[in-house]
């Protein structure tokens, strides 16, 4: 877990683009400074980068 995290709550279902945790159709967690995002759910898995 990276300083940029955030994390929104309980899921409650699943991105069907890339089966993250979703809340209400948004990524329930990820981080700020991943390059990369999920049209969907805007999911940004942290790439261990930060
Ligand atoms: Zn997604
Ligand atoms: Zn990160």
């Amino acid at each position: 877990m990276c300083s940029e995290s955030y994390d929104l709550g309980e899921p409650n279902g699943e991105c069907p683009e890339c089966g993250e945790p979703t809340v209400d159709g948004k990524a329930a967690s990820g981080c700020e400074c991943s390059p990369e995002t999920c049209p969907t759910c805007h999911a940004t898995p942290c790439d261990e980068s930060c």
